[in-house]
């Protein structure tokens, strides 16, 4: 009785044992058209991904998540603490967009845009297979005693792993300090950055570790996301699943009368990286990779049959035998997901550059001036959150009303500055016509408004 009759194959974790031993993945590499674009994809992500730390506009990289500092750059543009309620509905959209993007596409997202399948499936698998062999070679030998070329072929393995994992290390650390932070520790005496030092270090062994040892195990028990797939995926989620109307009664022996379509040949498990027979249907380990897709078409082009045994559907397309179709649910979500993304994308190319928050200052009484103006204190608190010196003034919006800095005003902020200067505003008694005025003060950069903020102007009107 196979392990999905019995329904066994639910009683214990895909990467052990009966034996509770690890069940090491040995899988074959995946021969297909969804591999080719995988891989495709993962060349134009490592490329990105190596990449982008040293790419700047003006000044700024392209990504930065500078934790420590509380700093963030996204496409170049600098986010502060003071951007905190952006960050948060970016959050909120982020995290909407997860939600949504699971449940209707499932955990396609692990299988072929998550970094850590990416490295492993794409470059750690792949220098495996180059070094030791494919899949059922390693498997063969790890189970003989080792010979002295398997020892040197293990050893050159992860010296190379180890030198990747450096390579990622540096490269993971540029994304959080930046390139020019991370050359000054990687140049300068170690006594200047034991922090440093001891991150790129920890940082090389924690990757290192994952992608020689731990493996999928991070895909099927540590990750957080993967774990949340339980209660994302409904019936109607786009999975990789196998057509179980069509494939059974499996059969070796196809002329027999009555057999289903799947020649029970292994190969949908043989590539698997997580260990699993998605013929048992949905199951938690699966990142979505869809190697078992295209292994199976491999095998029925050979047999001769239609392909697509394992394929891209909802458990519901499968169960009701018609074929997959976006919905009207998927079409509008997909369509809510859209306007998130552009509800995001506008926050952030709105955010201003200059940041600031004016205010009366507390105790000051309203003042007649010798020119015959009557006049209030404020305090301006302005923050630049670009990276580069910017020429500053302020500006009222009505004609009649005007700005007089104290002390030598402040003409220039210079980058991530933050700054204060007091000021007063001036109104002839003609042009107040209630107690409470509302005047509108431009913060300029040379000739652009980069903020505009209103004023309570108090009289005794
Ligand atoms: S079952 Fe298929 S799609 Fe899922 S992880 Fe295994 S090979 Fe990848
Ligand atoms: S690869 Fe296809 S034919 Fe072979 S066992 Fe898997 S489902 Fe059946």
């Amino acid at each position: 009785m196979s392990e999905q009759e019995q329904g066994t194959f639910r009683d214990r974790h895909s990467s052990i044992t009966e034996e509770g031993k690890r069940n090491w993945s040995y899988a074959l590499k995946p021969k297909g058209k969804l591999y080719q674009y995988r891989s495709w994809l993962s060349y134009f992500y490592l490329l990105l991904f190596f990449s982008l730390p040293f790419i700047k506009v003006d000044g700024n990289p392209m990504f930065q998540f500078n934790f420590p500092e509380g700093e963030f750059i996204f496409f170049s543009t600098l986010f502060t603490p003071q951007d905190f309620i952006m960050f948060g509905i970016g959050m909120l959209i982020f995290i909407l967009f997860i939600i949504i993007f699971t449940l209707i596409y499932g955990r396609i997202f692990c299988g072929w845009v998550c970094p850590q399948t990416i490295f492993m499936e794409m470059v750690f698998r792949k220098i495996e297979y180059f070094i030791e062999g494919d899949g059922n070679k390693q498997r063969i030998n790890n189970k003989k005693a080792w010979t002295t070329e398997l020892y040197i072929r293990k050893t050159i393995k992860h010296i190379v792993f180890l030198a990747l994992s450096f390579a990622i290390s540096n490269t993971f650390l540029s994304y959080i300090i930046g390139v020019d932070a991370l050359y000054k520790i990687i140049t300068e005496p170690v006594s200047e950055h034991i922090v440093g030092f001891v991150a790129i270090f920890f940082f090389t062994m924690a990757f290192y570790v994952v992608y020689a040892f731990v493996r999928e195990i991070v895909c099927t028990v540590i990750c957080p996301y993967g774990r949340l797939q339980g209660v994302l995926l409904d019936k109607n989620s786009i999975i990789v699943a196998y057509n179980y109307l069509r494939g059974e009664p499996r059969n070796k022996k196809q002329k027999e009368a009555g057999a289903g379509d799947c020649i029970d040949c292994g190969m949908c498990v043989n590539v698997c990286p997580t260990n699993i027979d998605i013929r048992n249907g949905t199951q938690l380990e699966c990142v979505n990779c869809t190697a078992c897709i295209d292994a199976c078409n491999m095998m029925m082009k050979n047999v001769g049959k239609a392909p697509e045994l394992i394929t891209f559907a909802s458990e519901n397309s499968i169960a009701s035998g018609k074929k997959f179709e976006f919905t009207y649910r998927i079409k509008s979500y997909t369509a809510v997901l859209g306007v998130l993304m552009v509800l995001l994308t506008v926050l952030i190319l709105t955010r201003t550059t200059f940041d600031s928050t004016i205010m009366r200052v507390p105790g000051q009484s309203i003042q007649e001036n010798a020119d015959g103006t009557i006049s209030n204190l404020y305090r301006i608190k302005v923050t630049n959150k670009s990276n580069k010196a910017l020429p500053y003034h302020l500006l009222a919006t009505d004609p009649n009303v005007k700005i007089e800095r104290i002390g030598i005003p402040l003409d220039s902020l210079k980058g991530r500055q933050l700054a204060e200067e007091t000021f007063f505003i001036k109104v002839f008694p003609k042009n107040i016509h209630q107690r409470k005025m509302k005047y509108e003060i431009k913060l300029m950069s040379g000739n652009k408004v980069m903020e505009t903020k209103s004023a309570t102007f108090i009289s005794e009107f």
